[in-house]
Parts: C-alpha cells; sequence; structure tokens
C-alpha cells in the first residue's frame, strides 16, 4: 500500500479549508482490504467451458463461486449472498453451462427483477460463445417472431417475473418441452423482492415450480442476493424450497474509507413551524463532488431522485466553471433510460476518465458494470443497508484505497445513522420482509395457479396451507372455480393474469393522463390518488412537472397539463383507525404492544401550496370520498397514570402536551421502521391519539400502507425494542430545540406537523421502553 491510504488522502482534500470545529464529518471509518481467496476449477467442469471462461478473463473461480456452483450442481437449492463485484454470476453460469453442455435438451430459466440486468446477464452468457446453449430473452420488448424461435429453440431463456407471470406461465402448454428438461432456475438480486412485489414473486415460483413437476422436472433454484442477514430464511421463503447459503466472499476488495457527514443548519432559513433548516444532501453533494473532480478522482455520487441528479451534477459543474473549464466537462448527470448502450457508453466514459464525476440516481445501483472508482458519494440513505453497500461497494480497487462519504438527508433516519456508526457499519443488512400469506396476494396468485392447472390437495400445502384452502372456497364462492375429486378446476371464462399486477399493491390503478395529448405519464395506486393526483395536485414524471386538472375516482383516470409552478404541494388529511381484530398482544404494566388487523380510513380535506422556502402561500380545500384500507398495524397503548406521573417512571406530561408527544413519537417511528424491514417510510402510516376509542387509551398505530399488509408491521412488532430504542435516540440526538425534519417532522404529515411535542416524545418512548425491557437488560 504504501504511504497515506488514498481515501484518507480525498477525504482531507474535501475538508480542507473547513475550520475544525465546523467539520461535518461525524464519523470515519477504515475498511481493510480483502485478499482474493481463488480455488480450482471442480473436476466436474467440462474442459471447453473452462477455457471459454479464460478467454473472457476468468483464470480461477474464487472460493464462493465454486461452493455455491457445487451445492447446485449436487441437487441443492443454493443463494449465494456477497459483496457487489464479487462475481456472483459466475456461481450460477458454471452449473447451468456444464448441464446444457452435457445434456443437449437440457434447459434453464434466469430471471431479474429489471430488463436493463436480464439483458446484461444475457450478453455475458451469449459471450461465452458455448455451443448450443442457445440463449434468448423473453421479455416485454421481444418482437413476437423471435418469442417463437426462443419457445422453441432457447435452451437458456432470460425473463423477468412480470413475463413469467403473463406470458410463459398461463401458456405452459406450448411451452412443455422446455418444462420437461428444466434444470435451474436463477433468482438473480433476489433482495429486491421484498414488500407486496416480493409476496406476489414468491408465489409465482411455487406456481413455477407446481407447473415443471406437471412436466416432470424438479429444478433446482440458484439465487444471488446482496448480503442480507439470514439469507437462507429469506431466500427459502422467496423460493418455497430450503436453500443454503453461501456467504463467504473471496472476491478481492480495496481498502476504504467511510465518512459520515451531517450538513450544517443554515442560519438562514426556517422551514415548517418555524424549525432550522439543513443545507440540502444534494447541494452538500455536489460540492464533495466538485472538490474530488478537481483531485482527478473517478467519482460516482447517487442521490435520490432524477432531479437531484441534474442539479447535483450542474452544481458541481458550476463550482469546476470557476477553476477549469475542462473539468467542468467531465461531470455528467445520469438521467438517461436504462438503454444497454447508454450505460455501456457511460461504464467506459468512466473507464477511461473522459468522464470523471457522474451524479445518478440509483437506477446505477443494478445491472451496470462499474467498479474500482476512487470515490463514491451516496447523498441520503438509499432505503435498506443492502443498497447501501451495493453503492459503496462501487468504490475501490485491490492495492488502491478508495473514499466512501454518506451525506445525510435532513430525515430520522439519515439523522440516526451519522451519529450512529455502528448502525452503518456493524450491522447486518436488514432482512428482506414479504409476507406470500397475505390475503391481497393470495387470492389472485391461486386464482391463476388454479388457471394454469387444478390446485390438488398437495399443492394447496405449498401455496400457503389453510390460509390457501380457506382462499379457494372463497373463490369457489365467487363462482370461479369449483371443487372436483381431483382438486379445484378454474370454471370462469376469462383467465385472470391479465389482471393481476404483480408489481402493484391491488386495486384499479388510476391513470395519469395529459389531457391535450391524451398521452398516459403513469399510474398512481387507488389508495394514494387523493393524496397525490388531487385536483390541483403539482405532479412530477422522469423530472417534468405538471398540475392535476381532475381526479375521478369512478373512471380511475387523472388529467392533467404540464406546468411548472414555483410552489409545490402537499395534501391535508383527517385519519382514523379501527382494530379489527387482535392478532398479539404483550401486557406490561401501563403499556401494551400489540399486533392486527385495522380498518384506516383516510380522507383528504385539502392541500397546501408552498415555496421553495418553506413558506406557505394558501390552503385549499377539497371536497374528496373517504377512502378506506384494510391492512396490519403494530400499536402500542400507554396508560394515563404512566403519562401523566411526574414522579420517577412517570412521563410527567400535561395533557395538552399528549397529543403532540404521541404524534411526534409516531413520526419518528415510522421514519426509524425501514432501519429493521426492508421498506421506505412511504411504505408504511401512523396514526396517534390521546384516547382511542378501541384501545381506550393513549395509542401509537404504525401501518402498513398496502391492503393486507407486506410484513413491515410484523417486523415492527418482532423488533420492537430495538425499533423504538433507536426512535428515542434519533429525536435526542437531534440539535434542534423543538422538532426539524431530521427528528420529528415528517414530509407525509396530513396534519401539517402540528402538533409537535420532541420533549414530550422522548418522554413517552422513555416509559413505554421501561416498561417493555426486562430489569436489567
Ligand atoms: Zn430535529
Ligand atoms: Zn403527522
Amino acid at each position: 500500500m504504501g504511504g497515506k491510504d488514498r481515501g484518507r488522502v480525498l477525504l482531507d482534500r474535501v475538508l480542507a479549508g473547513i475550520p475544525a470545529g465546523e467539520s461535518p464529518v461525524t464519523h470515519v471509518a477504515e475498511l481493510p482490504q480483502r485478499i482474493p481467496r481463488t480455488v480450482d476449477w471442480p473436476e466436474w467442469t467440462p474442459s471447453e467451458l473452462i477455457s471459454a471462461l479464460r478467454v473472457c478473463g476468468v483464470d480461477r473461480p474464487w472460493v464462493h463461486q465454486v461452493a455455491a456452483a457445487n451445492l447446485a450442481r449436487e441437487g441443492r437449492h443454493v443463494v449465494v449472498a456477497t459483496g457487489t463485484a464479487s462475481g456472483k454470476s459466475l456461481a450460477y453460469q458454471l452449473p447451468v453451462l456444464a448441464d446444457l453442455l452435457a445434456d443437449n435438451k437440457a434447459t434453464a430459466l434466469y430471471l431479474a427483477p429489471t430488463k436493463a440486468l436480464g439483458a446484461d446477464q444475457l450478453r455475458a452468457a451469449a459471450g461465452f460463445g458455448v455451443p448450443g446453449v442457445r440463449p434468448a430473452p423473453f421479455d416485454g420488448d421481444t418482437p413476437p417472431a423471435e418469442r417463437d424461435w426462443a419457445r422453441a429453440h432457447a435452451r437458456w431463456i432470460f425473463t423477468n417475473p412480470d413475463m413469467l407471470h403473463r406470458g410463459i406461465l398461463p401458456s405452459h402448454g406450448r411451452w412443455a418441452g422446455f418444462f420437461r428438461r428444466l434444470r435451474y432456475v436463477v433468482v438473480d438480486e433476489c433482495h429486491a423482492y421484498r414488500g407486496v412485489f416480493g409476496s406476489h414473486v414468491a408465489l409465482l415460483l411455487r406456481r413455477l415450480r407446481r407447473v415443471a413437476r406437471r412436466y416432470g422436472a424438479d429444478p433446482v433454484f440458484v439465487l444471488a442476493s446482496a448480503t442480507v442477514a439470514a439469507p437462507e430464511r429469506s431466500a427459502s421463503v422467496l423460493a418455497g424450497v430450503e436453500c443454503q447459503a453461501v456467504v463467504d466472499d473471496g472476491s478481492p476488495r480495496g481498502a476504504r474509507t467511510v465518512a459520515l457527514w451531517e450538513p450544517p443548519l443554515l442560519d438562514e432559513l426556517s422551514g415548517e413551524n418555524g424549525a432550522p433548516v439543513r443545507r440540502s444532501a444534494g447541494a452538500e453533494a455536489a460540492r464533495i463532488l466538485a472538490d474530488l473532480v478537481v483531485e482527478g478522482a473517478r467519482t460516482l455520487a447517487f442521490v435520490r431522485s432524477r432531479r437531484g441528479a441534474e442539479f447535483t451534477a450542474l452544481g458541481a459543474r458550476r463550482q469546476l466553471s470557476e477553476v477549469d473549464d475542462e473539468l467542468a466537462g467531465r461531470v455528467a448527470a445520469y438521467r438517461a433510460g436504462y438503454l444497454p448502450e447508454e450505460r455501456r457508453a457511460l461504464e467506459s466514459s468512466l473507464d477511461d476518465g473522459a468522464l470523471l464525476g457522474v451524479a445518478t440516481t440509483n437506477a446505477l445501483e443494478l445491472g451496470v458494470d462499474i467498479a474500482g472508482l476512487d470515490a463514491v458519494v451516496i447523498a441520503g440513505y438509499p432505503g435498506t443497508l443492502a443498497s447501501f453497500w451495493q453503492q459503496a461497494g462501487r468504490a475501490g480497487r485491490a492495492g488502491d484505497g478508495a473514499l466512501v462519504v454518506f451525506v445525510a438527508r435532513d430525515d430520522p433516519l439519515d439523522t440516526y445513522l451519522v451519529h450512529h456508526p455502528a448502525a452503518v457499519l456493524e450491522r447486518p443488512v436488514e432482512a428482506t420482509v414479504l409476507d406470500p400469506g397475505n390475503p391481497y396476494v393470495l387470492t389472485p396468485q391461486l386464482a391463476c395457479a388454479a388457471a394454469e392447472l387444478p390446485v390438488t390437495d398437495e399443492d394447496i400445502d405449498e401455496l400457503g396451507g389453510s390460509a390457501a384452502a380457506e382462499t379457494l372456497e372463497e373463490l369457489a364462492a365467487d363462482g370461479v372455480v369449483r371443487r372436483r375429486r381431483t382438486g379445484w378446476y378454474w370454471v370462469a371464462r376469462d383467465r385472470p393474469h391479465a389482471s393481476v399486477d404483480i408489481r402493484g399493491s391491488g386495486g384499479e390503478q388510476v391513470a395519469v393522463v395529459e389531457a391535450d395529448t391524451g398521452r398516459m405519464l403513469g399510474t398512481v395506486d387507488p389508495s394514494s390518488a387523493c393524496a397525490t393526483v388531487h385536483p390541483g395536485a403539482v405532479y412530477l414524471h422522469q423530472g417534468a412537472s405538471y398540475v392535476v386538472d381532475d381526479l375521478d375516482l369512478d373512471t380511475g383516470l387523472a388529467l392533467v397539463h404540464a406546468e411548472d409552478p414555483e410552489w409545490t404541494t402537499s395534501a391535508r388529511d383527517v385519519v382514523d383507525i379501527r382494530v379489527v381484530r387482535t392478532l398479539e398482544e404483550r401486557r406490561y404494566p401501563g403499556v401494551s404492544v400489540c399486533l392486527g388487523e385495522v380498518e384506516v380510513t383516510t380522507q383528504v380535506v385539502g392541500y397546501l401550496r408552498r415555496l421553495p422556502s418553506g413558506e406557505i402561500l394558501d390552503h385549499v380545500p377539497l371536497d374528496l370520498p373517504p377512502q378506506t384500507l384494510h391492512t396490519r398495524a403494530v400499536w402500542y397503548t400507554v396508560s394515563g397514570p404512566l403519562l401523566h406521573d411526574s414522579a420517577p417512571g412517570g412521563a410527567g406530561l400535561k395533557p395538552a402536551h399528549i397529543p403532540g408527544a404521541l404524534h411526534a413519537a409516531e413520526h419518528a417511528a415510522i421514519g426509524l421502521l425501514p432501519l429493521f424491514a426492508t421498506c421506505d417510510r412511504w411504505d408504511i402510516g401512523g396514526v396517534s391519539t390521546a384516547a382511542h376509542t378501541d384501545t381506550g387509551e393513549a395509542t401509537v398505530f404504525v401501518h402498513d400502507g398496502h391492503p393486507g399488509g407486506a410484513g413491515f408491521a410484523d417486523r415492527g412488532f418482532a423488533a420492537i425494542t430495538p425499533w423504538l430504542t433507536a426512535t428515542r435516540e434519533a429525536i435526542s440526538f437531534c440539535e434542534c430545540p423543538a422538532g426539524c425534519p431530521s427528528c420529528v417532522q415528517s414530509p407525509k404529515c396530513g396534519n401539517g406537523n402540528e402538533p409537535l411535542d420532541k420533549t414530550g416524545a422522548v418522554a413517552v418512548l422513555d416509559v413505554v421502553l421501561r416498561a417493555i425491557t426486562p430489569a436489567g437488560a
């Protein structure tokens, strides 16, 4: 290595000129380099495959690649969960290609969460030039003639869950030859299958296995994942079969310096209810990016939105043009679609140094072959640790240090993370959350399964057990399936597949259409339509701004026109929550913690128009119908005496402060749940009240935002103590006087962030945590 590490040197340069007392860096960690460990090719590898791989630059495989390949080859389902750029692909390419070479009728199926990734993997598989494999795509972009060819001749099909669901399984008879010899199913980047989408994919994989069995095949599942907690458990829930995990990463990695960075508070600005405001993560990232480019460091900056990426690149270019116009020209925003050529061009210009700095959204996280950069700037926590490490993994070449800077955004989770380095640096990546038992997923999936093949008793066990049996009874009552001696048969006229959206959350989507041109811009979940596309709402689509003229919930249509006003809009709503059924309850003195089914009724009553400075122009009332959502929630109650008591052990709150204290505790809890479940704060919601009708006490609810739930509330219930501990810390560590977006304010609050009581929230969480934590723990 020699001399001072390159990552450290770059960090010193970025911090140059900032007085020591004002350093935004809250923590610096040095991650050591990892030495590569290779092994011989497994003895079963055909020699022509070894030569093909050598031609493509793979001389000797790494330990994890061979460990996973060996398991798959022995017929064991396996998940390989290792870091970015650790060559996970070879772990499945090896057994698949060896089998396809050994048996000229054998077939394999590859599934990717995105078309871009699928296209890359297809290119790689085709690039080996192994004779007779005939890899081919089969996705929404494949022309009909090529589809016919693929079905008849390809032995390795590259597709995605959407196409498997709509295009392959419903017409499995036409794929009989393919299914009969199906040896392997590869599920790539499987940590992407979470929440409602993940629950759908879990049932889709069970449908796939059932169809394969019908043709006499029992394929081995090979899953690839970013490093996640308990990979064998997540993979087994997803695939529906027992999976063995390979986690011992044998690939090399350069040393990295990781700096956690909190932008300073701005003196000249104030936000909602007079709260202090920090410099934005995007502006801070622009400055860091410019400094790194001046040092000649090849840098990627990850920003949360497209608009943000443009803004960051623009900011960096502006600062660089004061130094050197030539340098300014070597910074770009990556905002183009996902066309492979565009990504190739970007890869090569970063590789040869034509570009030095690129600001991008998470779009670049998957399916781009960029590694070994000098620096990565992550502006805003990307939602999961898996994504965080995926992005950070772009930095660092063996033998050469690199810098990773994580810049906190103004929200409770980011604030918590920059003040709790262990939560970023030492914590295992969060478990992937999905729930194949969700009735809103199970019902349409069972309908599809029955339409593909009659559902037998044996299938029922695999498809969800007693919940599946009950669901089939309901489908029978609706007249779409019928029970016969040999199983449940689909009897309705139309097949259900086309109306089942595996990425959505059920219900008819609301289409957002430009009135002048008739162009459809996108769709919105029916449950959130009132809040996001109400009349007057500013709607953003791929960086362009529109204003909504009309929302018709009956026809599922929102009409918009192009307009870029200087204000943004935020809906105001009234929310009511009812406990339908308590599923689990833990009682403690004065406190209870529950998990159950709830009905959330939301009525959007108006919206605020707000200028970028935070100034509010006006409040516009709206008359929209209430919407109900049946879902799952986790909640805790606190008794009156515990809240009021000012003696030690009580929260000592005056009655007037209780609603604000609970509301603040609710906001922060929503902000911190993503630390324990792979969700985003927009996937969940909350309600708090000083006296709830169903519980009779002060109650804070946090609920899933999707019909039937996606497992997030369940995770919150399971992790209640660490979750509420982190929530308390996030609030108490924030240096603001009375609440700000970094702690208790929420951008999606339907009540204008009022009332909020920051100190009261800490007092409430203290009494709850004292009650639920066993003494001495
Ligand atoms: Zn604060
Ligand atoms: Zn609120």
